[in-house]
């Protein structure tokens, strides 16, 4: 028989080839997923008894004839009739295809995944496509082939006799990559990896017994065999049931999935829902450390375990695409382009159920404190391996993760809500407490006349050690605040807690740290103070010191070098969120010189009456301070080991 196909344009081949034209390596995704439905029909066939015959291997076969040019995929599911190759591929899928191209054809957006093309996508590498195939019906085989324009022929093919469809491709001069072993293969790993049906490719090695050789010792030799090589793991973690999977099962699994991430994720979350839509996956925590942009596209995006895409910005929050793993539903819509697929109604729903779970994750790990949980959630299973009696999974692992929930906090405003429960502050001694707990415990000693809860923090223990000190010796708690995104979180926490203050224990002394209402004599008139305020000013750099006098304990330093909490940390927002505030990053770094009037030295800085040596104290005194906060470097630091020696 020869037939016309039912199109309104003669020339919808080339349209077609053209296409996508960097995504056509698609056709073969949709023709390995037509023949794996086609053996999934068969099997419930089977099971519901319609089918009574023997169902056999049911592999799926691709190969390439280079002779031939073609390349050959083969199941052995249902196969199609005469009125079935009719209506489905000469009417349907055409049609099918149609729509396609009328809708799209305007779009400049990438289409997720691009389905929807179906089996026609084999012309997009094919001048010739022919498809013999035999239906599970007892009717005879038919042998359909159409040469890329809207004719076709369609004819009984009498030397088919075995059940199901081979679709075979003439490849095109240009597409002749598709022919290699190697291109195909690839192709095969990207899409086709965790396809439910095992698909058979060439051949592997692998090493056995030999059945023949022996070594001296007697043992059988291990020799080279040769193996159909199958490409695809037909049963995925993510289908199987939570609580039959161990830790190690889930580890074995990330590393299947990401070969070249050598490094341990710290635990994973187990999605598993059928209503109000479907979704499965597995999404892994992996160490976030130092930066909030490590490894992105990440998250590969399945269709009943067809891959189809790993860019899935717009289907899970900006935060979650820290994660690692896999989420498959079929009810992401996936013919469609990215920026509809934001405002598509499930896949908000599923951008905010996956939202939810992790912060139930985190939740029930803050609560587990070192004790093994059964997995009683839906998909929870914590990973305890490293749990410590008194602690909690979530103190355990907070460390690498603490990123993460701060970037997820900052940008997903129901998120945060659920994390103010469980997010830990961590003291520079290494104890985490949560808000509330912290809150209580410096609640006495840390609230400042305006009845202001100041939160002291370091950024850096090492660097900032004499403020610490100073600060644990006034009875104050210091925690350490050292993510990039700090400055950015501690305003939002200060927006969150009412009453609260953060400061940085270099920003002040520590008598300012939290002013309480009790000032310290002034042993200085104000004359002598305006006398003394241009003595220093002439000895230092204007443009980076503020000189503050201040009445502090006789005991303080007599000289101190701090930062404005309040400069410093806008300089630092600006650095990490780039435009918009840009004034703040362009201002110079700049520190107030603190000088304590109440010290003896100070009274004799003011006092002598010998120039030069004036001079040389308040240098001694500024590159004291400078060099308990690191600051003094380079020819300044050779400068002050000189006058100190001279000193002595
Ligand atoms: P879709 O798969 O989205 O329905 P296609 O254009 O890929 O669209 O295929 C159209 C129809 O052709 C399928 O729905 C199926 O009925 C039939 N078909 C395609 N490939 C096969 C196959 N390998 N075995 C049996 N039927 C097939």
């Amino acid at each position: 028989m020869q037939g016309k196909l039912n199109v309104q344009t003669e020339n919808i081949f080339p349209v077609i080839k053209k296409f996508l034209y960097s995504d056509h390596e698609i056709f073969l995704r949709e023709l390995i997923s037509n023949a794996v439905d086609a053996t999934q029909k068969l099997k419930t066939l089977s099971t519901r008894g319609d089918f009574k015959g023997e169902l056999g291997d049911l592999t799926i076969d691709v190969k390439i004839d280079s002779k031939k040019k073609t390349l050959t995929v083969s199941d052995r599911g249902i196969g199609m009739t005469a009125d079935e190759v009719e209506k489905y591929i000469n009417q349907i899928a055409f049609s099918g295809v149609t729509d396609f191209m009328e809708k799209y054809k305007d779009s400049h957006e990438p289409l997720i995944g691009h389905f929807g093309l179906g089996f026609y996508s084999a012309f997009m590498v094919s001048d010739k496509v022919e498809i013999f195939t035999k239906s599970w019906k007892d009717e005879p085989a038919q042998h359909w082939s159409c040469e890329g324009n809207p004719e076709f022929s369609m004819e009984e093919d009498k030397k088919h006799t075995d059940r199901g469809t081979d679709i075979v491709l003439h490849i095109a001069d240009d597409c002749k990559e598709f022919l290699e072993e190697s291109t195909i293969l690839q192709l095969l790993k990207k899409y086709c990896r965790f396809m439910p049906v095992a698909i058979r490719f060439g051949e592997e090695s692998v090493w056995v017994d030999s059945e023949t050789d022996c070594d001296k010792d007697g043992k059988p030799k291990r020799v080279e065999k040769k193996q159909p090589r199958i490409i695809n793991d037909p049963e995925p973690a993510w289908k199987k049931s939570p609580s039959s999977l161990t830790d190690e099962d889930y580890k074995k699994f990330y590393h299947e999935l990401f070969p070249m991430n050598f490094e341990e994720p710290l635990f994973q979350i187990h999605l598993n829902v059928d209503y109000p839509f479907n979704l499965t996956g597995i999404l892994y925590f992996p160490k976030v450390r130092k930066t909030i942009d490590p490894n992105r596209n990440k998250i590969q995006l399945y269709c009943n375990q067809v891959f189809v895409t790993d860019q899935v910005e717009g289907v899970v929050p900006d935060y979650l695409m820290l994660l690692h793993g896999v989420l498959d539903s079929p009810d992401i819509p996936l013919n469609v382009s990215r920026s509809y697929l934001q405002s598509d109604g499930n896949v908000k729903k599923i951008s905010q159920h996956i939202s939810k779970k992790v912060a139930d994750k985190l939740e029930e790990m803050s609560k587990n404190l070192g004790t093994r949980t059964s997995s009683s959630a839906e998909d929870s299973k914590a990973d305890e391996t490293t749990a410590h009696p008194g602690k909690s999974a979530l103190e355990d692992k907070w460390d690498d993760i603490k990123i993460f929930v701060q970037y997820g906090m900052l940008t997903d405003e129901k998120f945060c809500e659920r994390a103010m429960k469980f997010y830990l502050l961590k003291g520079v001694d290494g104890t985490y407490y949560t808000l509330d707990s912290y809150r209580e415990k410096i609640k006495a000693l840390q609230t400042d006349k305006d009845k202001t809860v100041c939160y002291l923090y370091a950024s850096n223990a090492e660097e900032e050690h004499a403020y610490i000190e100073k600060a644990k010796a006034k009875g104050y708690d210091v925690l350490l605040m050292d993510s990039p995104l700090e400055s950015h979180f501690i305003n939002l926490l200060e927006q969150k807690i009412e009453k609260t203050r953060f400061v940085r224990v270099d920003s002040d002394t520590v008598e300012k740290l939290i002013p309480h209402d009790d000032s310290i004599p002034e042993k200085l008139s104000k004359e002598e103070k305006e006398k003394l305020q241009p003595i220093i000013e002439g000895e230092i750099d204007k443009q980076r010191f503020t000189v503050q006098l201040e009445s502090l304990e006789e005991s303080d330093a007599p000289m101190q070098v701090t930062q404005s909490e309040f400069m410093r940390r806008y300089r630092e927002m600006a650095q990490t969120s780039g435009g918009g505030m840009g004034f703040y990053g362009e201002l110079p770094e700049s520190y107030n010189l603190v000088v304590n009037i109440n010290h003896p030295l100070i009274g004799r800085v003011l006092n002598e009456t010998d120039a030069e040596k004036q001079k040389d104290l308040v240098h001694q005194l500024t590159d004291l301070a400078l060099l308990a906060n690191g600051l003094l470097k380079g020819e300044a630091l050779s400068k002050f080991l000189k006058r100190s020696v001279e000193m002595i």
